[in-house]
């Protein structure tokens, strides 16, 4: 299976990245993990059909991980999209996505779906199945607008995907993310402390609690992308594909 960054930009375009999705697939598996707003042009840039998505998970309700929904939805609409839909997030989703869609695209969330759409409001630490997919979402540190915020340790097909979200540092990264297959965290500066994000210094001051088997890092401002040595950790970027 594998895990393709459609985008791993932040909020800013940093570097002219996307924002945040990725996209894993296995023999079974089918979903996206965020869908910030540029993520329907970065989606059809890599040719991903859409239409064998089944599965969308949000971690949180900032613009650069969940305002591409609309366009997703329209496109999926219009593009007479059959297959059921399954978006997953932080409690209060439903009422997001309906003023997402209405600041958008008035009227837009009372248009009748050709498709089933379902929407799924997910609490910390309660695993949930989506097919193959077993879901359980960690309680994650990120200020006071844009919330519940939940980063998410995702098995499926005997694999174990974990991704921080956007966070300052917390001690639930480590059950999140401990021995997973594949651990993409964000290190959104150098070694700066910034309120509600993660740093690489302090991830790795704690990656010997948490052992993940490989570590990609993402959502990286222009104080880690400009930084003039190579990172130690494989850093993502756009069109970026992983076998897990
Ligand atoms: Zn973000
Ligand atoms: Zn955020």
């Amino acid at each position: 299976m594998q895990l393709r960054f459609v985008g791993c930009g932040d909020a800013f375009g940093s570097g002219g990245r996307y924002n945040t999705c990725f996209h894993v697939t296995g023999e079974r598996a089918n979903f996206l993990i965020d869908c910030g707003a540029s993520s329907l042009p970065a989606l059809k840039r890599l040719g991903i059909v859409r239409n064998d998505i089944d599965l969308v998970l949000i971690t949180h309700f900032h613009g650069d991980h969940f305002a591409g929904l609309p366009f997703l939805l329209l496109d999926a609409q219009f593009s007479r999209r059959s297959r059921p839909l399954v978006i997953a997030g932080p409690e209060g989703i439903e009422t997001r996505l309906t003023q997402v869609m209405e600041a958008l695209f008035e009227n837009s969330s009372k248009t009748k779906q050709r498709f089933e759409l379902s929407v799924v409001a997910l609490k910390p630490e309660e695993t949930r199945s989506f097919g193959a997919v077993n879901v359980t979402p960690y309680p994650v540190i990120h200020g006071d607008s844009g919330g519940p915020f939940l980063a998410y340790r995702i098995e499926t097909e005997g694999r174990i995907i974990a991704y921080s979200a956007d966070t300052e540092w917390t001690e639930t990264l480590i059950p999140l993310a401990r021995d997973a297959d594949l651990f993409v965290a964000e290190a959104y500066t150098y070694d700066r402390v910034v309120k509600n994000h993660l740093n690489l210094a302090t991830l790795e001051a704690h990656l010997g609690a948490i052992r993940p088997k490989r570590l990609v890092l993402t959502h990286m401002s222009d104080d880690m992308l400009e930084r003039p040595d190579t990172p130690a950790h494989t850093a993502a970027s756009d069109g970026m594909i992983v076998g897990i």
